[in-house]
């Protein structure tokens, strides 16, 4: 006999983690706030994740058709600053996010969209960002007809970064994390288009604006902090840790957080272990896992959203003197 085991939220990690339990016949019940399909707030690059975690968590197969991203170019105000390799995928999460569903779903895991629930013993918290006072606002919007130069465009403006990725059915998605100004009477992907003019980036706003933008992809979010997260309990993904985006690796963490969580839910499901020991191991895996690179990231993010820092690195990126190639896997 196995213990059941409850998870709040269905985003990348908490779909993940049920699907690898349903694997193991552990019985699982999701509950989603909200329903599928749906777009989310995110960049949709999926950068850093091994193929063995996605095996471990039997989930590689809901990546099918997404677009090899290899070449990244980053701009400032001022214009092209450096070109990048990169390595990583375009896929929508409005697909992916589905798939992931579907997935559950064919392997008899219990799903109950529109049903928000509250922390308790044996329910894992996978239920993202947690609320708190923040001058962000993340936006992002699909777009069609949007030439790139390169497969992943990077621009930093003076209050805040946006990227542009290819992702499936040759379309581009648009996403930004910009300090929120209140722009009265501005709504949908227009909001975008003026956040992006905001922080200088005007080249770039004529590029949206020739574009066309798909009106129900767009969406926002605002009210969190980027860093490790007040979240106690048995906790995974976002809930967590919260990477800055600018590292395009929150996909990947919420992915890596289901397979560190994996064990320490399968002894508890198996009564090998109490609530509370697994929930207190699973918090030191992720520890251990994610410390280097939320330190970097969250040091990087505040030079990049430096205006007069973020000047510095771009003189240093467009003379050569930045060892990218050294801080990326600081990142990973
Ligand atoms: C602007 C921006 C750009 C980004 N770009 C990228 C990128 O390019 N690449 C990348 O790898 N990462 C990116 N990320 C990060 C990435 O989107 C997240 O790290 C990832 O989605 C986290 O997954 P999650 O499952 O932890 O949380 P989420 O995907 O947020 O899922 C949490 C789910 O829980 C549900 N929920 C909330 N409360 C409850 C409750 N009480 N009961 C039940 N359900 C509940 C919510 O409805 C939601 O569906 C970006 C983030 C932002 C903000």
């Amino acid at each position: 006999m196995l213990r059941p085991l409850t998870i709040a939220g269905g985003g990348l990690a908490g779909l993940s983690l049920a699907i690898a339990l349903r694997e193991r016949d552990v019985p699982v019940t999701l509950h989603e706030a909200g329903a599928y399909p749906r777009h989310r707030v995110c960049g949709e690059f999926l950068s850093g994740v091994q193929t063995s975690t996605l095996q471990t968590l039997g989930i590689d197969m809901t990546l099918t058709g997404a677009v090899p991203l290899a070449s990244a170019r980053w701009h400032d105000p001022r214009g092209m600053v450096c070109d990048m390799k990169v390595g990583g995928l375009g896929l929508s999460r409005h697909l992916l996010d589905d798939r992931l569903r579907q997935r559950l779903v064919s392997l008899g895991g219990r799903l109950v969209t529109n049903s928000r629930i509250v922390p308790g013993e044996g329910t894992i918290w996978a239920a993202g960002r947690p609320r708190r006072p923040s001058p962000w606002i993340g936006l992002k919007c699909h777009a069609t007809d949007l030439p790139l130069t390169h497969d992943l465009e990077m621009f930093w403006g003076t209050n805040g970064y946006l990227g542009l990725a290819r992702i499936e059915g040759d379309k581009v998605n648009v996403c930004g994390l910009f300090k929120n100004t209140p722009l009265p009477g501005i709504k949908g992907p227009r909001l975008l288009v003026e956040m992006t003019r905001l922080g200088g980036l005007h080249r770039l706003a004529e590029r949206l604006e020739s574009a066309s933008l798909v009106e129900d992809s767009f969406c926002g979010v605002a009210g969190f902090e980027t860093g490790r997260q007040p979240s106690g309990g048995f906790s995974i993904g976002d809930a967590t840790h919260l990477i800055p985006p600018l590292t395009g690796n929150g996909m990947s963490m919420a992915f890596e957080s289901a397979e560190c969580a994996l064990p320490r839910a399968l002894d508890y499901a198996r009564g090998l272990s109490t609530w509370s020991a697994a929930a207190s191991a699973c918090a030191n895996d992720l520890e251990r896992r994610f410390a280097v690179r939320m330190t970097a990231a969250g040091v990087i993010q505040r030079i990049l959203t430096s205006p007069r820092l973020s000047r510095l690195v771009a003189s240093l990126a467009r003379s050569g003197l930045l060892p990218i190639p050294a801080l990326l896997p600081l990142l990973r």
